[in-house]
């Protein structure tokens, strides 16, 4: 039987759990009210000087249209940022430019010593010219972490595995709860259906078909399905291009144990345009290969009609590798029904190109 003490004792305990419980309660929601998104970067000295962002080199239109949002949104949180590109975009991104207005960033031809922040790759392979001795203040990133950035302080390091950089930034003008003006709603909508293939690639996800229903409001966009369609015609009529230029033209190097590879990807608006450019890029990467410097070159081409694809393959062990990683060869090439994404391309073909190099070592030392 409870005496008057235990029930004092009781009651008092019972008083100072609940306000514990209150306490920790209403502590939590305040907390979370006031975390807000600029206050992510408090811890960033961004120094007085200008700090440019940039994407990967050669650019597309992720990498373009993203430097330029994401500089917007900083510029409106009062940091002195500007979009910067590697080389001048491709002709897809040039058609989102114009469509919208938006003038086209400058170039940056050397990164040393300069404040930045990385968008769309996080490796110096990919990255602007003396990128090692810059100073990288943050990376927004959705790509697998294949990079050798090394920074003196800690830095913003934001990597989503999402279809797009774009689709991060446009969660980060609403967590900095920024308004999206019809030009940068543009720019986010065309990088996000340029890297998701209008959202059906399989890296999409559901927060880029989030930011995409809600970015072609915000520009405008009536029918997206046909100013994807005119995106892409722009990219795949490779108007006075040569050989060359069409091969880099949307290209990234690679490495594992010791081999170098470099993957390109060409899009055709038929599947007719499609056989023609395997032999026309086929043809001069055969006789330009040795000056590639890269142990294994792999070409995707896929037509915008049949979305079938091929992937070509120049080197000793290409070929092996990319029938390990895919099968369905054909002479010196990949057949594939449905497109991959390059992302995809090389997730399956770089454990194959890993064991391979190890072979090859072990032959060697044998
Ligand atoms: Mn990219
Ligand atoms: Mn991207």
């Amino acid at each position: 039987m409870l005496n008057k003490n235990h029930s004092v004792l009781l009651g008092c305990t019972l008083y100072l759990i609940g306000l514990l419980i209150f306490h920790t309660t209403v502590e939590g929601a305040v907390r979370q009210r006031d975390i807000n998104y600029p206050a992510y970067m408090q811890g960033i000295d961004y120094g007085t000087g200008v700090t440019y962002i940039v994407g990967h080199n050669p650019p597309d239109s992720d990498t373009v249209c993203t430097a330029i949002a994401y500089a917007n949104l900083k510029r409106e949180l009062g940091i002195n940022a500007e979009a910067r590109i590697a080389a001048h975009p491709n002709a897809e991104t040039a058609y989102a430019l114009r469509y919208f207005g938006v003038r086209e960033p400058l170039v940056l031809e050397n990164a040393s010593g300069q404040n930045i922040i990385l968008v769309d790759h996080n490796s110096f392979a990919q990255a602007v010219k003396g990128m090692e001795s810059a100073n990288i203040l943050e990376v927004l990133d959705h790509h697998n972490m294949i990079g050798d950035i090394k920074t003196a302080t800690p830095i913003y390091y934001r990597n989503m595995p999402i279809g797009c950089t774009a689709t991060i930034v446009w969660l980060e003008y609403i967590e900095a709860n920024v308004p999206i003006k019809r030009d940068m709603a543009g720019m986010m909508l065309s990088a996000i259906l340029s890297d998701t293939d209008n959202l059906q690639s399989n890296t999409t996800t559901d927060l880029d078909r989030q930011a995409v229903y809600n970015l072609e409001e915000k520009a405008g966009i009536k029918d997206r399905n046909s100013y994807f369609l005119a995106m892409e015609e722009e990219f795949a009529a490779y108007k006075d291009m040569s050989d060359k230029d069409i091969f880099y033209s949307d290209y990234k190097e690679f490495m594992i144990n010791g081999i170098s590879y470099g993957c390109a990807t060409v899009v055709a608006l038929t599947p007719e345009k499609r056989h023609n450019l395997e032999k026309r890029l086929g043809d001069w990467v055969l006789k330009n290969y040795s000056t590639q410097k890269m142990d294994m070159l792999f070409l995707k081409i896929h037509d915008l009609e049949t979305y079938a694809a091929t992937i070509s393959c120049y080197g000793d062990g290409a070929l092996e590798c990319a029938t390990e990683a895919f099968g369905n060869v054909e002479e010196n090439k990949i057949v594939l029904e449905s497109n991959l994404s390059r992302k995809k391309v090389i997730r399956l073909l770089q454990p194959q190109i890993g064991k391979w190099a190890n072979i090859q070592t072990r032959n060697k030392a044998a």
